[in-house]
């Protein structure tokens, strides 16, 4: 495959893998995972790009000023808060690059200051772009320092007339002075203030404050995966934790009798719901609560589940999760992770607790960075079985790793 080269690729650090073709990333990234699981449950070959480039379905871009005080935007170099102007990104959607072009070059002539987080003077913080990629619905999030924002309506409309492929427009109220991109408010100043997408024939909305997957091909696979690892028959009573919109629940729930979702996120439980109604599955409840609170409860509460996906954020879940999935005892656990460290330790847990690795494996969801997602199967051992386990695989399961 050729390989693309960027321009500012020494000073953004976001693919710091690009000096590498890819096939040899993909190496890396599958000995990583053989080293730290293999031997613990059968690794299989990860799943990579056919096309590794402008996979990126969600476009954050910073604005700042540079030393001359021309407006810049992009993304914040390595490890720092100064902005590397970025006009295109081999990662990110065309098109939501293009858009963020545009808005630069629009800001003057609106009288739109730029945000300095050092002074807390001006407007614009982020320009946040999500585009539906089976849909081509895009939606722009404009992240400002305060409600009021002069001229919003002929702004808008300069916008989509310059970009008439943009469905929505809402502006984030942003006050807080951390790095979260978005803050709680929000206004939708054109469209419906959200976008849909079609993933494996079922569609789902996705507003701006949802989590949605960033690759949408490499979703599929992920998915596809984690679907067939469950070998659900339809009699199943599944759980979906850090379920986000309801994605893997509400495709798992045509072969379940009942799926039960737990997610933290508001918004994102408010799309879980209506993405359920709108493809019309009636045997899926959400709850929104923090994932390890409602597993204390089910445990308490004696439910029974046959199949748990997990799917945590990047610092994994919990002991208060892991310790009651451990009394709830179901048969089959799906753990999805973006942090093959923090999914280590916590299948150390569960192995040490009743369960065997089975299968392992690694998808290429964010080509040419560092990161690599994992799905892995776990069962439950019967009674004797699991004294063996702890024995054998805890020996032999080197986490010296994940441990630092
Ligand atoms: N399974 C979904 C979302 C995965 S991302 C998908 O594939 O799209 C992880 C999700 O966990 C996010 O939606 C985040 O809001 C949620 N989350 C983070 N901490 C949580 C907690 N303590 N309890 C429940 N959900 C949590």
């Amino acid at each position: 495959m050729t390989m693309m080269k960027c321009a500012l690729a020494g000073r953004c650090g976001g693919c710091g893998g690009m000096n590498l073709p890819y096939e040899n990333s993909l190496q890396q990234k599958e000995a990583y995972i053989r080293e730290l699981y293999g031997k613990c449950g059968e690794i299989e070959p990860i799943a990579g790009m056919h096309y590794p480039y402008h996979y990126r379905n969600k476009v954050s871009a910073a604005f700042s000023r540079d030393k001359k005080g021309n407006i810049i935007s992009g993304i914040y170099e390595e490890n720092t808060h100064r902005v590397v102007n970025t006009d295109i990104c081999l990662l990110e959607d065309k098109n939501a690059d293009a858009i963020i072009v545009t808005i630069r070059g629009m800001l003057r002539s609106f009288k739109i200051k730029v945000y300095d987080e050092d002074t807390g003077y001006g407007l614009l913080r982020h320009v946040l772009v999500r585009t539906g990629h089976q849909t081509g619905e895009i939606l722009v999030v404009l992240v400002t320092a305060s409600p009021v924002f002069p001229s919003s309506q002929n702004f808008v409309k300069a916008l989509v007339k310059a970009h008439p492929e943009i469905t929505s427009i809402v502006q984030n109220i942003n006050t807080r002075t951390d790095s979260m991109v978005l803050g709680e408010k929000e206004h939708v100043l054109y469209g419906k203030g959200y976008i849909e997408d079609v993933l494996l024939g079922m569609r789902f909305r996705i507003s701006a404050r949802s989590f949605y997957q960033v690759n949408p091909l490499q979703t599929k696979e992920l998915y596809k995966t984690a679907l067939l690892y469950a070998g659900l028959t339809g009699k199943e009573r599944v759980l979906d934790a850090y379920s986000g919109i309801g994605t893997i629940g509400m495709l798992a729930s045509k072969d379940a009798a009942e799926v039960i979702g737990v997610e933290l996120n508001k918004s994102a439980v408010k799309d879980a719901i209506r993405n359920a109604k709108q493809n019309g599955v009636k045997n899926i409840t959400f709850y929104q609560k923090d994932a390890g609170e409602f597993m204390v409860q089910l445990s308490e509460q004696h439910v029974h589940i046959d199949v748990v996906f997990m799917d945590p954020p990047r610092s994994g879940s919990d002991e208060a999760f892991l310790s009651s999935l451990c009394k709830l005892k179901p048969d089959r656990v799906i753990y999805i992770s973006c942090g093959p460290d923090t999914q280590a330790r916590d299948l150390k847990y569960l192995m040490k607790h009743g369960y065997a690795v089975r299968r392992i494996r690694p998808v290429d969801m964010f080509p040419w960075t560092g990161h690599v997602e994992t799905v892995c199967a776990l069962s439950k051992l019967s009674e004797a079985k699991h004294h063996i386990n702890v024995q054998v695989d805890m020996d032999e399961l080197d986490l010296t790793a994940a441990e630092e």
